[in-house]
């Protein structure tokens, strides 16, 4: 093929996507809508593409920019000189190595965490991969916020066993800040570690008034996580993990000289890495800078204040918190179903990401805010408003019974390719070949999952990507 033809190619597998661009996808991608930042990001991500993080002293380059980028969040987040940072490859890598640090450098046996049940599965993803008992705590049920009671009362019960606390700012589910004073009250008597995960408030609170501190301005705060892949609106691959000081950081860094290969020296999960979503976020800083955070997190707050309005003035549907950043989520009563409605956004060009109910918290519609999204609040409401009515047309789903008994009868942790199968046909999805057909709505695979616990969605889940990347 001619690189024409190949280009071309390319082109069309991006059809099937959601926009990247627009302002429309409301959740996965952050669009600054500044054309020009976005081709300074793609050149800057071409031209380091090649180049290797693996060894910083032979790419000098990347330790400079990372260098440059930790300097640029230094008094953004109130990080004393001592503060130091990585760069990783998003938000779960960030957090994955600030569990694992903390783990390490605690050395206690049957380490443990302790989060609220707002915080993102990213915490359980690192203490699942790290061995890490992971200990999750009731939080507020009017505010949605952290409670620093219940922190303290798991921090009691498991006392010296517990190597990090970690608080959002603000959490994704819900776009709230958790008290991280009052935690930090409890964790820095103790000498445990707290973690503030501003993966996706990290660019947007360091520009928002009237919040109380939440960074490294709360004694007690011993890392920061801060993607710049979200509201730094910079191409895709790149986060800050932030430290206090060096001495918190020290346990993160992993070296191998017990091989005959190169000593093998990593601050990361991975070994070689790109240099180009480094180049590319530092670029793309460098092109807003301060100012221009600023205001983009002026548009984008703007926008999300006209959608809370919005949403408060629609039948049926209601906001479940006021938001402190720029998340919004969107609850219905029983005249209709969330997962319809997403559906029927996504047939009037809107994607907003559905949430399924958890413990106390009902099912939601997910709303991310990006600067980009804010001249056309207008449009999102009158398509929201147009969904309603097509969904309260249509009622709520009603599982069908044969499948929530089969659901419901499901052992997650045997659920095997027979069983699976049998499911996928009950629920009209069974392709040729064990291939998952591509379902019509996500309604209602959504609404079954939403009645099936945590384990058995997980299973189903797992199961189903299995299928889908064979
Ligand atoms: C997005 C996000 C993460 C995970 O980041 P990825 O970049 O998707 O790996 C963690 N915490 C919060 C609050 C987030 O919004």
């Amino acid at each position: 093929m001619s690189t024409q033809q190949i280009l071309e190619a390319l082109q069309q597998l991006r059809a099937a996507d959601l926009p990247t661009h627009g302002g429309r996808t409301l959740a996965y991608v952050y669009d600054s809508g500044v054309a020009e930042a976005d081709e300074l990001g793609r050149a800057a991500l071409a031209m380091y593409g090649g180049t290797n993080g693996l060894d910083p002293t032979a790419f000098p380059s990347l330790l400079q920019m990372e260098r440059d980028l930790v300097d640029f969040a230094r008094p953004m987040f109130h990080g004393a000189d001592a503060m130091v940072g990585t760069v990783t490859s998003g938000g779960t890598e960030s957090i994955l190595l600030a569990v694992k640090t903390a783990r390490d450098a605690a050395a206690v046996e049957k380490p443990v965490i302790v989060v609220p049940d707002t915080i993102h599965a990213a915490f359980h993803k690192a203490a699942h991969y790290f061995g890490v008992e992971r200990v999750s705590v009731p939080v507020d049920p009017v505010t949605f916020r952290a409670d620093p009671a219940a922190i303290g009362v798991a921090l009691e019960e498991y006392g010296d066993r517990v190597v990090l606390v970690a608080v959002s700012a603000p959490s994704y589910a819900h776009g709230v800040l958790d008290p991280v004073q009052e935690v930090a009250d409890l964790t820095r008597p103790r000498g445990i570690r707290l973690h503030v995960d501003a993966c996706i408030g990290g660019w947007v609170l360091p520009w928002t008034d009237d919040l109380p501190a939440w960074d490294f301005a709360v004694d007690g705060v011993t890392s920061i996580s801060a993607d710049l892949h979200k509201y730094a609106y910079t191409p895709k691959g790149v986060s800050l993990l932030l430290h206090a000081d060096p001495g918190y950081r020290r346990a993160q860094f992993f070296a191998s000289a017990d091989w005959p290969g190169y000593t093998m020296l990593n601050s990361t999960v991975q070994s070689t890495k790109s240099g180009g979503p480094l180049a590319a976020a530092w670029a793309v800083v460098r092109y807003f800078g301060v100012d221009g955070y600023r205001r983009l997190t002026q548009e984008a707050l703007a926008g999300t204040q006209a959608v809370t309005d919005g949403v408060a003035g629609i039948d049926h549907l209601r906001v479940v918190v006021q938001p402190d950043s720029t998340l919004v989520a969107i609850g219905a009563d029983e005249a209709l179903d969330v997962f319809t409605l997403s559906d029927l956004m996504l047939d009037r060009g809107w994607f907003v990401q559905p949430q399924m109910s958890f413990k106390e918290f009902p099912a939601t519609l997910h709303v991310s805010l990006s600067a980009a999204t804010a001249a056309s609040v207008p449009d999102f409401l009158a398509a929201l408003r147009d969904s309603v009515d097509a969904a309260v047309a249509a009622g709520p789903i009603e599982v069908d019974s044969a499948l929530r008994e089969a659901a419901s009868a499901i052992d997650p942790a045997t659920l095997d390719d027979v069983t699976f199968d049998a499911l996928l046909q009950i629920a009209g999805l069974a392709g040729g070949n064990g291939e998952v057909a591509a379902p019509e709505r996500m309604a209602p695979v959504n609404a079954l999952l939403d009645v099936a616990p945590p384990a058995v969605r997980e299973a189903l889940l797992v199961a189903f990507l299995d299928r889908l990347s064979r």
